[in-house]
């Protein structure tokens, strides 16, 4: 946590997060190194709001002309009905992550794919249009890079996931992309290994979206070494631990890796730029929440 060197005054705004469970969450590090280095009188904090407070606290916040705020579980779908517009993104992936208050309009958008973009374009790829993606889930986090990566100009994306409660969902969010986009989106079974090694073997970009391989679980990964190929770009959305499974078997296949904190940190640096304008200082608050 930054070292809070402006004196809260009457003066100071307030950024927050709506979300449960959510005391873990890095938002709060991240954003307040931020307004600290750029001395921005402004303070981020998390409130501890489920779905059944969310139509209030909005209301709240929008009284109370607050510039804006994250939004996280289990509020990414709920808050929609609640504001006055989302953005494309919003209305292709149905979720929201952060919400930005013009003088009383409400606009929603997601900006998870779009820290996804960076983190693979800063440390991956040069850029993603064109490229052939290969996405790993099908969850909240997978459709909010599915569809930026499509929004973005990737040429083709293979979604891939068990025939589970997200299948059906995921099939209608692949056809709107479809329809939307010049993306060439697709759906596969994972459990279909022929299908998603041959895939692999063409693609210039994998993503894993599952929670597969987070901790207490660190010891699993839904993609085996020798399905891999150097020239692979690999990016895991787990971010604890920082160096997965899956990342350590791509290194050892020769792939660039790219860790699921810089989405995490890329997704804030987003908001952060809706918000007030001015780019993050990624290097100085890299270095303060040791990343
Ligand atoms: P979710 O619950 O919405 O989706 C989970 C997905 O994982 C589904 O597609 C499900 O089918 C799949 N899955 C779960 N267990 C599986 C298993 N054993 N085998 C195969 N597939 C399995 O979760 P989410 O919100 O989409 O988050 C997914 C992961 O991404 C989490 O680890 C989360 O922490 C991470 N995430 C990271 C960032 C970031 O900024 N780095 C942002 C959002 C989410």
């Amino acid at each position: 946590m930054a070292d809070r060197k402006i004196p809260i005054t009457g003066h100071t705004e307030l950024i927050t997060l709506l979300a449960t469970p959510i005391r873990h969450s890095m938002s709060p590090a991240i954003h307040n190194a931020a307004f600290e280095k750029l001395g921005m009188d402004k303070v981020y904090l998390v409130f501890e709001v489920g779905q059944e407070g969310l139509e209030d606290a909005v209301k709240g916040l929008r009284a109370m002309q607050v510039r804006g705020w994250n939004v996280s579980m289990p509020n990414k779908t709920a808050i929609i009905p609640y504001l006055d517009k989302v953005s494309k993104v919003t209305e292709l992936c149905g979720a929201v992550n952060t919400v930005v208050n013009d003088n009383g309009v409400l606009t929603g958008t997601s900006t998870d794919g779009t820290g996804w973009v960076h983190a693979i374009e800063e440390n991956g790829v040069d850029t993603i249009k064109g490229k052939r993606v290969v996405l790993i889930g099908a969850g909240g986090a997978a459709i909010a890079i599915l569809a930026q990566a499509a929004l973005d100009g990737a040429s083709e994306i293979a979604v891939f996931n068990k025939k589970d409660a997200f299948w059906h969902r995921a099939q209608e969010k692949v056809d709107l992309i479809n329809r939307e986009t010049d993306c060439k989106v697709t759906l596969h079974d994972i459990d279909d290994r022929e299908d998603l090694k041959k895939t692999l073997d063409q693609a210039d970009i994998l993503t894993n979206a599952t929670s597969v391989g987070m901790k207490p679980h660190e010891d699993t990964c839904l993609v085996e070494e020798d399905e891999l190929h150097e020239g692979l770009v690999v990016m895991d959305c787990v971010y604890n631990p920082k160096d997965t499974l899956l990342l350590q078997r791509a290194k050892k296949k020769g792939c660039k890796t790219v860790s699921g904190v810089y989405m995490m940190l890329y997704q804030g640096a987003a908001s952060f730029k809706l918000w007030t304008g001015v780019d993050m200082p990624l290097d100085y608050v890299r270095e303060k929440i040791g990343i």
